[in-house]
């Protein structure tokens, strides 16, 4: 009986010693210190040591699996020795300075791989993490037998301090944002690893909290000054690190959203979320002034080992980004708007490449119709893209994707090539047929968009008088004199400019009359339902009445029907596109059809 129950102990003894050498093992290895190159900064330890324990070789060493690996030495050309016999294992064992005064005369080192290299005294310091895993050992050694002398054990131990303090600082470098000295986004990664190795199926509650919106991020900046941001941000993760507890952990992981993880928590997340943003309810003093954080919080709960860090990660962020769309300011992560997401994410990658690789994009043409004689007066570039494996993906989709980054100047510069590649293959074929072509609100940030336009034009001998640039109205209502600058200098080349969905910004006319805009193209939702629309009748009529007072020419988008062509001709309107003339064709049905008088024959 008794010896079942001392066999169950030394199990349980040794079912411990097995996890605590795996946690070891971790920790050296999180580290990412093993087989790195020389570090100046270690061998700065090293010789240092050698000099005030006088001894000819000094090492600071990490214990392995089975090796002492040296990350640095002095006098010793070895790369790394078996663990095996290594006295650094019994300094880490015993937690302290551990003394040979000489291996030949120790038993436990007689034979061992170093007292055969004739070494014969060692002395090393245990080097011992925060959380007490022992990483290795700095020690000297001698060929001579001797002692530590008065002094040296302490010399040792503070080195041992020093290269804890020099791995720990390399170890934090880049985990730290560097305004608010807290943990960011990597050390979040880390941690969830961390979880995901040593702490599987831990329920655990993540939160986003943007502390304040990017509108009010802007404008406290620039009246407060960056410090104040700084300010806000330390008072308001003190706030939220005291709501998450001693099981929560709060990472600054942006400029001004954190993220919380906060293991077997008592509340779920989206409880949590309110206890959090009524901690930020209350004014932050910033540099005197109190500033009202207006936070949101998206929650992710999830259970440790079960997702990835880097699917934790993007859930989170997804169920933040919903937070800030949502009313009341909360959002749990949800799956079908993180897979929309997900497919954003992946088509502007895939887009990337799309540009560079031949054979996915292409120019589609729709005609223009001068709805006085039913002639073609242009066409409208429009792209198209055929996705290797998902097929053809509608503009409607990808163009707002790819206008949200900088792709969106590589995306206009491959519009206006090919563009113009085709405005020179018809010309050459005896068709001159102005093309319009669509523009994104960041082009006009480009300080040489219209230089760069103007070149691709010459380059292909296109006279510029047979170019048109679309733009929304939201484009040309951003910086108003970048935008005239811009704008002036087409226009003064005498490239067209057409405001695009015209109607459905914010633009008025007495500010589009400060742009050398030439013509105003309806919005295809006027032109809809026009037929049975009273109130879009009377809407359009007047759009086309004020546009010719004020000099604009105008083009009426998505006309469907015989009755809405008829009714825009008989206003006055003085152009037209849509399905009902001709919907987006190939350059050679362009060429095909050059002479039809489409419409009036139709
Ligand atoms: P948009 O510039 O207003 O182009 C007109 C859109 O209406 C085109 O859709 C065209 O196919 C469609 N359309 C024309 N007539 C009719 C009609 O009678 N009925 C209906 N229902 N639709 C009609 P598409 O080609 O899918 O392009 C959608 C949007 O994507 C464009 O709207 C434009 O904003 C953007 N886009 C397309 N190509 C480019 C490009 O090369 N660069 C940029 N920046 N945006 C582009
Ligand atoms: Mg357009
Ligand atoms: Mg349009």
């Amino acid at each position: 009986m008794i010896s079942k129950l001392i066999k169950g102990l030394i199990v349980e003894h040794l079912v411990q010693v097995v996890a605590n050498e795996e946690a070891r093992l971790n920790a050296l290895r999180d580290l990412q210190l093993l087989d790195t190159p020389p570090s100046e900064s270690y061998d700065r330890l090293t010789r240092l040591a050698s000099r005030l324990l006088a001894a000819p070789v000094s090492t600071i060493s990490l214990t392995d699996g089975d090796r002492q690996w040296f990350k640095s030495k002095v006098g010793v050309d070895l790369e790394e020795i078996p663990r095996e016999q290594a006295p650094c294992s019994y300094a880490i064992e015993g937690g302290g300075i551990f003394v040979v005064p000489d291996l030949t005369a120790d038993p436990r080192f007689i034979g061992s791989p170093l007292a055969e290299a004739g070494i014969r005294f060692y002395a090393g310091a245990p080097l011992f993490t925060r959380q007490g895993h022992g990483l290795g050992t700095i020690c000297v050694v001698d060929s001579e037998p001797r002692n530590l002398r008065e002094g040296e054990e302490e010399v040792l131990l503070d080195l041992a301090g020093m290269v804890m303090s020099q791995i720990e600082l390399q170890n934090m470098v880049g985990r730290i944002d560097a305004v608010t000295g807290h943990a960011n986004q990597f050390q979040m990664f880390e941690d969830l690893e961390a979880m995901a190795r040593t702490r599987a199926d831990t329920p655990v509650t993540a939160l986003a909290v943007d502390v304040l919106s990017a509108t009010r991020t802007t404008y406290t900046t620039r009246v407060l000054g960056s410090e104040c941001m700084a300010d806000l941000m330390k008072t308001a993760i003190r706030r939220m690190q005291d709501c998450a507890g001693n099981r929560g952990k709060v990472y600054h992981v942006d400029q001004t959203r954190c993220a919380i993880l906060i293991e077997d928590g008592l509340l779920g997340g989206y409880e949590m979320a309110d206890r959090i943003a009524e901690a930020l309810g209350k004014p932050i003093l910033c540099s005197g002034v109190p500033v009202h954080p207006d936070p949101v919080v998206g929650t992710y709960d999830f259970v440790a080992g079960e997702v990835s860090p880097r699917d934790v990660f993007r859930r989170l962020s997804n169920a933040g980004d919903d937070a800030q769309q949502a009313i009341s300011g909360k959002a749990r992560y949800n799956p079908a708007s993180d897979q929309r997401n997900s497919r954003g994410f992946a088509l502007l990658n895939d887009f990337a490449r799309a540009l560079e690789e031949p054979g996915q994009l292409s120019l589609a043409y729709q005609p223009r119709i001068d709805l006085l004689t039913g002639d073609r007066a242009g066409v409208e570039a429009l792209l198209r893209w055929t996705h290797p494996e998902l097929g053809s993906i509608s503009p409607g989709e990808f163009v707002p994707l790819v206008e949200q980054t900088a792709l969106a100047r590589s995306m206009t510069e491959w519009v206006i090539a090919e563009a113009v590649k085709q405005s020179r293959t018809w010309q050459a074929a005896g068709l001159v047929l102005p093309i319009s072509i669509n523009a994104s609100a960041l082009n006009l940030d480009e300080a040489d968009f219209a230089a760069r336009l103007l070149a691709a034009a010459a380059a292909g001998r296109i006279e510029p008088r047979h170019l048109e640039i679309e733009f929304t109205e939201s484009a040309v209502a951003r910086d108003p004199d970048r935008v005239i600058e811009q704008l002036t200098a087409l226009r003064d080349a005498g490239i067209g400019i057409a405001i695009d969905d015209f109607g459905t910004g914010y633009c008025n006319l007495a500010y589009l009359q400060k742009l050398p805009v030439s013509v105003l193209k309806i919005d295809q939702s006027f032109v809809r339902s026009l037929v049975t629309s009273a109130k879009d009748q009377m809407l359009v009529r007047t759009m086309i009445a004020m546009g010719h007072d004020l000099g604009y020419g105008i083009v009426a988008e998505g006309i469907e029907t015989r009755e809405a062509y008829d009714m825009l001709t008989g206003w006055g309107c003085n152009e037209g596109q849509g399905y009902f003339m001709s919907r987006p064709v190939s350059p050679r049905q362009i060429m095909e059809t050059a002479g039809h008088r489409s419409v009036l024959t139709a």
